[in-house]
């Protein structure tokens, strides 16, 4: 069993291509790094990816990595010390240092994760409008297509119709989304309606999600560009946990 640190030991930090550009769907790298691990299956590290790890809310992109009559399908992407570590199962051979690579990503997928993650926002925006308060989050997943919110505090009853009526207001409103990069002192100013202020990890500089209009809030995932994009928002579920509640939804295709 190989361990992250030894895949990426001596590496420096990957060029994180999805964060200015979520639509890029492909792009050409190179190999920093190859490790087969059993049999078919190994990790590589490439010097840009288009690929967003598993990280907090956001579940792993798929895709595959082709050079010269190799495949190299990604079945999970993983981030160790800011270096972006592809997992897979190569076939056709076996890469070396410096090869150029062209990589696809699951685009299906990582759309489907683009819309439920921006409806998160907008389920957060939501719950702040319909229960006239803020609430902490405890934790979220924005999966393929389906997702859930959950906030620490006094669980206020079960408003889910006037929750997803409020959601889906901003669907229909087409507000523009996108990202900022502020200094920790802008902070404060930039961020309005973040639930997620209390479990932020100290950093210089900050990137912030911004929904026009409805809320500013530091994140490291994919989104839409237009709220429009997000497709109809269903709250399935709302319940009380032992310190708060949750907030199940779907995006749907209209
Ligand atoms: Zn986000």
């Amino acid at each position: 069993m190989v361990s992250l640190a030894e895949v990426v030991v001596g590496l420096s930090e990957t060029k994180k291509l999805y964060l200015d550009d979520a639509y890029k769907k492909e792009a050409e790298s190179h190999i920093l790094r190859w490790i087969r691990e059993t049999g078919r299956k190994g990790y590589v590290v490439v010097d840009e990816t288009i690929m967003h790890p598993k990280s907090g809310a956001q579940p792993s992109d798929r895709g595959v990595l082709e050079s010269t009559g190799i495949t190299f399908t990604v079945s999970k992407v993983m981030e160790y010390g800011g270096v972006i570590v592809h997992y897979g199962e190569i076939s056709g051979g076996d890469f070396k240092e410096g090869m150029d690579v062209k990589m696809r990503l699951d685009w299906e997928r990582r759309y489907k994760i683009m819309r439920t993650h921006t409806a998160g926002h907008i389920v957060d925006y939501a719950v702040v409008t319909t229960y006239g308060k803020l609430f902490q989050s405890q934790s979220a997943m924005h999966d393929v297509g389906h997702g859930f919110q959950e906030y620490l505090g006094e669980y206020l009853g079960d408003l889910k119709e006037r929750i997803e009526e409020v959601a889906n207001e901003v669907v229909a409103s087409s507000k523009p989304v996108f990202a900022e990069y502020v200094s920790v002192h802008e902070l404060s100013k930039k961020v309005f309606g973040a639930p997620n202020l209390s479990r932020l990890p100290r950093l210089d500089v900050y990137r912030i999600v911004v929904i026009e209009g409805i809320n500013a809030i530091p994140c490291g995932g994919t989104h839409v560009k237009s709220t429009s994009e997000v497709g109809r928002i269903k709250i399935d579920l709302i319940e009380q946990t032992s310190n708060g509640f949750k907030i199940t939804y779907r995006v749907l295709d209209y």
